[in-house]
């Protein structure tokens, strides 16, 4: 098996930093050797730096993000519970719909795909009733904003309830700072930012959601029983599941590439690849589609403009240069791009190499010569050369 090399600039997974691919081939340890728990001890360490938080319950699930969206909830949550869901665009209606599954009654504070979802509307949302969990996504990958975070913590415990916040595509990219923010709940996947391989949902639960997952009345999934799982990584050790060793070693190197690079820096350098990205776009007419002051920055929403064909842009990129982005979802299908720049794909090489492919394709187009393009496509091997 040998998958061809591309350069992943869709909103995840990213490329790999060759360092993290290597310890993927180390030997695989059983999941009871003191080695193993040495691993998984530095890389509590690595994401209790990364989500910027002291929090002794902090660790990585076998699963993908999905998997920590589910765990945060299933662990807090019992039928009945009310939930307060930000949503704007299609993971926070998933948060909100993985709720609704544990029987949660679920109100959700919609805005426009393409905004923010104003605080104002989440604390009319959150009025007198009693609500269990607020729950935001800080940077929504299926339309490239930004969600404010920093009163957040305030105005739910105002209201006695958790905050849970998705930080998939923001952490270790953009500022994430979950005791700064008075975050309860906090996860992310391994394949964004982190740029390890898909696969382990990072977790992280302060005192008031350990307090709250402590007095639930009612039995909590077995796979993501956190108690369990905390036992395991940092008790006495006990069996809970076998969990994927290999791509632990993997996120273990990853987070100590983060340690090595600084967090400041690393949210720097994804900074200004955006800017040049906007930049360079600008220059072959296209526009991003979410204002300044609301743009997440590890994936920009670029507009598709009016006459071009979404899908065949995207297979000659994909095809001809081994670049690939990804198209809109619900609603914005046929009618954004989505650029991810993160991690080790968060790189201005790739930031020249994914603009100007976009301009020789678009003016492909524009000609109509598709078919008597010099076809850029590399001989079968050779595009691993990229
Ligand atoms: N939340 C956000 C904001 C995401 O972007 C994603 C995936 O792209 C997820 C959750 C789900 O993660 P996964 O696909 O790893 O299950």
């Amino acid at each position: 098996l040998r998958p061809v090399q591309r350069i992943l600039m869709a909103p995840g997974p990213t490329d790999v930093d060759p360092s993290v691919l290597r310890v993927l081939s180390a030997p695989v340890l059983g999941h009871t050797d003191p080695e193993f728990f040495s691993i998984l001890a530095d890389i509590g360490t690595g994401l209790r730096q990364t989500f910027q938080t002291q929090n002794p319950l902090t660790l990585a699930l076998t699963s993908s993000g999905t998997g920590a969206m589910e765990a945060c909830l299933a662990n807090v949550i019992e039928p009945g519970d009310r939930v307060v869901v930000g949503v704007a665009g299609y993971f926070a209606e998933r948060l909100a719909l993985i709720a609704e599954r544990l029987g949660a009654n679920v109100v959700r504070v919609t805005a426009p795909w393409g905004s923010p979802v104003d605080p104002g509307d989440l604390r009319r949302a959150l009025g007198d009733a009693s609500t269990k969990v607020l729950a935001l996504v800080h940077g929504e990958t299926s339309t490239g904003v930004l969600q404010p975070l920093q009163d957040m913590g305030k105005l739910a415990h105002e209201h006695g309830a958790l905050l849970l916040v998705d930080t998939v595509p923001t952490l270790a990219g953009i500022d994430v700072q979950v005791d700064a923010w008075d975050i309860d709940m906090c996860y992310s996947g391994s394949q964004k930012c982190i740029s390890a391989p898909p696969g382990l949902a990072l977790v992280t639960f302060g005192d008031r959601a350990v307090a709250a997952m402590k007095a639930r009345r009612t039995p909590v999934s077995f796979y993501f029983d956190l108690q369990m799982l905390e036992r395991y990584w940092y008790g006495d050790h006990m069996y809970h599941h076998t969990p994927s060793i290999s791509l632990y070693y993997a996120l273990r190197e990853a987070l100590r590439l983060i340690k090595e690079e600084g967090i400041a820096e690393r949210i720097e350098r994804h900074r200004m690849a955006q800017t040049l990205l906007l930049d360079l776009l600008a220059e072959i007419g296209l526009e991003p589609m979410v204002e300044p002051d609301s743009r997440l920055v590890t994936v920009t929403t670029v507009r598709i403009p009016e006459g071009v064909d979404d899908l065949s842009v995207r297979r000659a990129l994909l095809q001809d240069y081994g670049i690939e982005i990804t198209g809109g979802l619900g609603e914005l299908k046929g009618r954004i791009w989505r650029i991810g720049l993160m991690g080790y794909s968060c790189q201005e090489r790739n930031v020249l190499l994914v603009t100007s492919a976009l301009k020789a394709v678009l003016s492909r187009q524009r000609l109509g010569t598709r078919e008597a393009a010099i076809s850029a496509k590399p001989p079968a091997r050779a595009s691993q050369a990229l």
